[in-house]
């Protein structure tokens, strides 16, 4: 069988992955290549940062067992909390692993690219905790569309970076932040906060953010008795709180991987972020992966109604799993995952982040049996998206609910 865990020595995922990479940066990132794997699985690495998964952030984070929707849906359904988190998402799991990377390895100036500025947030957290220099780049048109964020940030103490190239989104900040390692590569750590960018990236965010799946056993193995699901549920943005929830069961086959893609209007319109489903092969972020792109390479704007999904590609672990089949991508649109929200939020009482009700609207596509085991990630709270949530609660069909 396939080993979906292990990245090869080149840093590939059967055709996916890789390091395309400028000339200049080559020392830097084979330094990292070397070192990352010794310093985070060594002692005193994990010892800090599990201290801090548990009293910074919160950890573990509840498995809990959500009945009424449970009914609904005719299984037993688990919520991951990941929404618990100290900054309302899974992203403070990777920012504070990279951040404790780079001091080890000397490194005394953070930089960082956001779209939604959920990444950035983390990051800029983290570097107010440990005290380090942080400049997020951030394209022009998301620093106006995501304000709030942006003020967070420069709270922390971090230097938010307006990009006004390109479309002024998050490719074009993540050239800019390219371009700035390319300029220091000695002194400074560049935090990509998904499964994406060049060899190492994907894998040390996926291990990363692995602790969701360590707990994810354990607490199964507490509640049911066995310490796995029939079904595993997860939103892909570029992939990196599914990645921590498989993690340790991506060689398992009794656990079915079901993810899901933002389809935003339709993965038959223009208006859509499906990467997997209609992406073709190419490279973005150094990666070769499924990208959203015309005929002559150029990456088409994205689209999603969840910020954090807005992205024109997705991680190299992923498109191997939609490849070989070992995981089901289905895309979900904007209605679905609003009426989800809404769903959640009335049945539960926990309003969900946008892009986690997109793996909530997973659910009533399922067919599942009566005890069936569902575990869906749910990777963040929903206070970032109230407006969006208030704009569009007419649309909801109440009657379903
Ligand atoms: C950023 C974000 C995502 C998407 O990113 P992944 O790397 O695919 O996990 C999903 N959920 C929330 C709450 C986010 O903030």
């Amino acid at each position: 069988m396939k080993n979906f865990q292990q990245v090869d020595d080149n840093g590939y995922y059967g055709q996916f992955g890789g390091a395309y990479i400028p000339e200049v940066l080559y020392k830097t990132v084979e330094n990292l290549k070397q070192q990352y794997l010794p310093i985070i699985q060594s002692e005193s690495f994990l010892q800090e940062f599990h201290q801090l998964l548990s009293d910074y952030v919160g950890r573990p984070s509840p498995l809990y067992h959500a009945r009424r929707m449970s009914e609904k849906y005719g299984c037993k359904l688990y919520l991951k909390r990941e929404d618990l988190n100290h900054t309302g998402a899974h992203k403070i799991n990777n920012a504070i692993g990279q951040v404790l990377l780079a001091k080890r390895m000397g490194k005394t100036r953070i930089i960082a690219e956001t779209g939604a500025g959920q990444h950035g947030v983390a990051t800029a957290t983290v570097c107010a905790l440990m005290n380090l220099p942080c400049r997020v780049y951030m394209g022009a048109l998301d620093v106006q569309r995501q304000h709030v964020n942006v003020e967070r940030m420069r709270m922390l103490g971090a230097e938010v970076f307006p990009v006004e190239s390109g479309n002024k989104t998050l490719k074009d900040a993540t050239n800019e932040a390219i371009r700035d390692w390319c300029c220091h590569p000695k002194d400074t750590f560049y935090i990509i906060g998904s499964t994406v960018g060049p060899h190492p990236y994907p894998d040390m965010v996926a291990r990363l953010q692995s602790v969701i799946s360590a707990e994810i056993k354990w607490q199964l193995l507490e509640k049911e008795g066995r310490n796995w699901p029939d079904y595993l549920m997860a939103c892909v943005g570029g992939g990196s709180n599914a990645a921590g929830a498989m993690f340790h069961y991506l060689n398992d086959e009794r656990v079915r991987l079901v993810l899901a893609e933002a389809g935003g209007l339709g993965v038959d319109t223009p208006q859509t972020a499906a990467s997997m489903q209609i992406g073709t092969v190419g490279i973005l972020h150094g990666s070769r992966i499924k990208v959203m792109q015309t005929e002559d390479g150029q990456i088409v704007e994205p689209y999603s109604i969840s910020a954090g999904l807005d992205y024109p590609g997705a991680g190299p672990i992923h498109c191997n799993l939609y490849e070989t089949g070992r995981a089901q991508v289905v895309p979900v649109n904007d209605d679905e995952a609003l009426q989800a929200a809404f769903e959640l939020t009335r049945l539960e009482g926990i309003i969900p982040a946008l892009e986690s009700s997109h793996a909530l609207a997973l659910l009533p596509k399922m067919h599942f049996r009566k005890d069936d085991i569902v575990v869906l990630n749910l990777s963040g709270r929903g206070d970032k998206d109230l407006e969006t949530y208030l704009s569009h609660k007419e649309e909801i069909d109440y009657g379903k609910i």
